[in-house]
């Protein structure tokens, strides 16, 4: 018997996600510009936010005391930022690498046969959610009781 997939909050958002990204990005040129937009996005977001905790972390730095620096006092605080900040540049690391990567998968293009082949298959693996005869298959399956009715 095939496994059923997991329906946990997370994972039904995550189903959720994943059949909108089909339906709205339906083509290889949309899915190609929505991930390069999604990847650009999280790399500006992450520097910004690194930028901001390395100018935090170096000010904090230039007001300790002389006394505090010879002892060697780091608190607990200054430690966890620089732990976020190790954190945030391995992701910057990994998303540049990403980057690099992506790049190829971004100069291929086919043609609009090709295209249409995309839309159609979309549309079978992610059929719209408000059209009329999947709300009723879904009032069916609401029925169900070990379904969330969401
Ligand atoms: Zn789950």
């Amino acid at each position: 018997m095939p496994e059923e997939p997991c329906q946990c909050p997370d994972c039904l958002r995550f189903y959720r996600e994943h059949d909108r990204f089909i339906r709205e990005f339906p083509t290889l040129r949309q899915q190609q510009e929505l991930n390069w937009a999604a990847l650009q996005s999280f790399r500006t977001l992450c520097g910004r936010v690194l930028e901001d905790l390395q100018k935090q972390l170096n000010s904090n730095a230039s007001n300790k005391s002389e006394e505090n620096l010879i002892a060697g006092t780091i608190d607990n605080k200054e430690k966890s930022i620089a732990q976020v900040i190790s954190d945030l540049e391995n992701i910057n690391a990994h998303l540049y690498s990403i980057e690099a990567l992506m790049e190829r998968i971004f100069d291929v293009k086919v043609p609009d046969e090709v295209e249409n082949k995309f839309r159609e298959i979309a549309g079978e693996l992610a059929p719209d959610p408000l059209n009329i005869d999947r709300l009723r298959l879904n009032r069916l399956l609401h029925q169900t009781p070990d379904l969330p009715d969401k």
